[in-house]
Formats: C-alpha cells, structure tokens, sequence
C-alpha cells in the first residue's frame, strides 16, 4: 500500500548544471545525503531522473529528516511527500487523504492542484490530471472549495514512470556544491563573527575544512578557547566533523613586542598567524588557507595591509567574506546559528598587545625589516611544533 515511508524530494542545485561530471556530483551528493541520516535506521536514499529521493520509515519525525537534508551543501530543496503508483485512482485517494490531514492540522478552507507529468507517455495531460485529481478532491475533502489565486494548500502532484508523488512543501537548502568535491583548506578560525562564517561559506563550494586557532593563554582564558570550540562544533553541523590545531601565540607576541615597533604589532602578528597556517595546511593536505578578512574592517584588513599579510604567505589565500558588508556577514552568521556563540565576550589574541595606533597603510618593506629582527624560522617552528590537535564533533 502506499505511504509506508516518508519520502523526501530532494532537487540538486548547482549539481544539476554540471555537464559529464554530474554522475559524479550526484553521486558524492547522494554519500553525503547518506551520512547526515547514518543515524537513523533504515533510510534510502536514491538518484533517479535528476532527482533523489530518500525514504525514511514513517514513525521518524518528518521535520527533523528535512531539517538534516536541507543541511547538506549541494541540496536546493527538498518537498516531504506521498509516493504512489501513477495511477489516477491511486493518486486521488492519496490526495484527499492529503488533505484530509492538512484540514485536521491546519484549517485549510481552500486549495489548488498544480500538476506535472515528467513521464510524457503517461496518456493524460498535466491540466486534465490537475482536473481529475481537483475533482476527486472536491467529493472527498466536502469542506475544501478551489482557489486559483490564493490557495490555503497549493497541491503539487508529479506524475513520474512507475511512481507518482503528492507534496506541498519546498524547503530550501543552501545549494552549493557536495561536500568534498573541491580539496580541503585552512581556515584561521577565531571567536569571532567572521571567520566561521568564511569556513562554512568555502565547504558550501565543496571544500572540506581543518582549522587552526591561536590563542595567548594565559592572557586569554580557557573559556575563550572553549567559545571557539563550541563555534567549531556548530561548523562542523555543516561540514562533518574535522581536525582544529591549537596554538599559543603568547611567544611569538612577546617576541614581536619586545623588538619591533609598538603600532606594526597587529600586522607582524597576522603575517606569523598565516605562515604556521600555511605550515600546518602543508603537513595536513590542505591546499588553501581561508581566513574572515573583510575589506576595509579593522586596521588589518586595509587593503595595505592585506596587500602586507598576503606577501607573507605562499599559499593561496581564500577571502570568501572580502567584499560583503558586515550586516550580511551577521545575516549569514545568524541563519546558520553561529552568531550567538560569535558574540559572546571573550577575549582574542589579537586583543592582547593591541596597539593604540595600528599602522593602517603598512609599508611591506618596512615590515619586513622589523620582521627581521626576529627569529622567524625559530618562532614558527616551535609554534608549530607546539600545536595541540583536537577533533571537533558535530553539535548535537
Ligand atoms: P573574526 O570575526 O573572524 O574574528 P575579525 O573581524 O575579528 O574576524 P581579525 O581579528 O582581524 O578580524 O581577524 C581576521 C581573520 O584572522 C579572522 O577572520 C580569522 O580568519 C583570523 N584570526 C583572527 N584571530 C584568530 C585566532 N585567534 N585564531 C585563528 N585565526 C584568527
Ligand atoms: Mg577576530
């Protein structure tokens, strides 16, 4: 009989344009779908026709199913619905107990049926299917009449080969490309707003993610590191779970401090971060390092001192938030629930040390001169060396 699993829609966005490559998109796409649902028993997920369709077994909650889906990077959409046999009687029957349900659920007075038929040799029309199965509706749901214009259920009905398919709902996902598809990259992760929001924008593109996070402990606490933690861990929701190398900073500020002038503090410091970045990335498979530098922000990120940062490195650099204002930087942060945690008050290494007056138009020759006074090989290496690795496990 039907309706013995929940079945899921789900549209591939970008996956869908891809030319002889899309057998493999849609099928990296399809083993992340599947991971996401590993925990639940008895799910199915399968391509067919451009589209996958996963089955899940009816006492799993339908919401909590979509909600994972929408979460896999490569997802345009999905529409929870009734899989029945391409049969107009079947999908009629199925329809009024669609909407049978919806008037218990949801008061619905009215409704319209939007039809499809993708099999072209099934012998009715789109517009005649709409009308049978409108009708069937009329007789069996006696509280419903027909809206055109502004239906409380607009009734999708998608008539395919062997299987037909009745929803209502679109939810969106992010789009965006499998998860995987595009190497791994580095991301300089803080406590911040930006930089997890510039981590989860490149694993959209399909990139996997490692991160490193510096600290200054005991100048900063423990509990910021936690914070940090916790941001990572509402990252990894989206991108699985990852590796994040923590290291203490404190030396190599001291050393800067001590030696260098007081207003090159912040720039110096953000050239060592990048370079035991760039280190760390080349031990770990990374071919990229990904950092939350915005255009213009803060006296870092001047196009002077980008301009400075980048030279440090040889590594290609990944700005993915450069060019955004910081209200849709926060708009994205808030969407995908890392805002709150961003926000929260702990103290950064960059706070420690801060200049009064960071240069805002660093001259690289000038830095590079007090940079070498430094032992920079020494600094980096033990820095490097220093580092404490933990796995960062997706938030419940
Ligand atoms: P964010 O919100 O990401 O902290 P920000 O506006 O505070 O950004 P900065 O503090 O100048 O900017 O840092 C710029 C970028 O440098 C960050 O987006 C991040 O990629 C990296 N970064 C800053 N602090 C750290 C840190 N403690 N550990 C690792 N990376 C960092
Ligand atoms: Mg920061």
């Amino acid at each position: 009989m039907m309706n013995e699993k929940n079945t899921f829609i789900v549209r591939c966005g970008e996956v869908a344009l891809k030319g002889l490559n899309k057998p493999y998109f849609e099928r990296m796409l399809v083993d992340r779908i599947k991971r996401a649902l590993k925990k639940y028993d008895n799910v199915e997920v399968k391509r067919n026709e451009g589209l996958i369709f996963v089955k899940a077994p009816v006492d799993l909650d339908s919401d909590l199913i979509a909600g994972e889906i929408s979460r896999v990077f490569g997802v345009a959409s999905i529409s929870p619905a009734i899989e029945v046999d391409s049969e107009l009687d079947e999908i009629g029957k199925a329809a009024v107990g669609y909407m049978n349900d919806l008037i218990e659920k949801k008061g619905i007075k009215t409704f319209k049926i939007d039809a499809k038929r993708a099999d072209k040799s099934f012998p009715v029309k789109s517009p005649d299917i709409a009308r049978t199965i409108g009708a069937k509706v009329l007789i069996g749901c006696k509280a419903l009449k027909v809206d055109v214009h502004v239906p409380d259920c607009l009734l999708f009905v998608d008539v395919r080969k062997d299987k037909s398919y009745i929803y209502e709902q679109k939810i969106m996902g992010y789009g965006g490309l499998p998860l995987g598809t595009n190497g791994k990259g580095m991301i300089l992760l803080s406590g911040g707003i930006d930089s997890p929001v510039a981590a989860w924008m490149m694993a959209k593109r399909g990139m996997l993610i490692e991160a490193v996070h510096f600290h200054s402990y005991p100048y900063t606490s423990e509990r910021a590191q936690e914070k940090t933690v916790d941001l990572a861990r509402i990252v990894a929701g989206y991108c699985g779970r990852f590796k994040m190398h923590v290291i203490n900073l404190l030396p190599i500020q001291e050393s800067i401090v001590t030696n260098c002038p007081e207003e090159e503090t912040t720039i110096l410091v953000r050239r060592f971060m990048m370079k035991i970045a760039e280190k760390v990335a080349a031990q770990t498979d990374c071919c990229m390092l990904i950092t939350g530098e915005n255009l213009g922000q803060v006296a870092s990120q001047t196009a002077e001192a980008l301009v400075v940062t980048d030279h440090s490195v040889q590594m290609p650099v990944m700005r993915p938030l450069i060019a955004m204002d910081k209200i849709d930087i926060m708009d994205i942060a808030k969407n995908i629930g890392t805002y709150e945690t961003s926000i929260l008050p702990y103290e950064d290494c960059c706070t420690v040390f801060l200049p009064k007056h960071p240069v805002t138009k660093p001259k690289l020759e000038k830095i590079l001169a007090s940079e070498s006074r430094l032992d920079v090989e020494k600094l980096i290496d033990d820095a490097v060396a220093s580092k404490e690795t933990v796995t960062i496990y997706p938030a419940d």
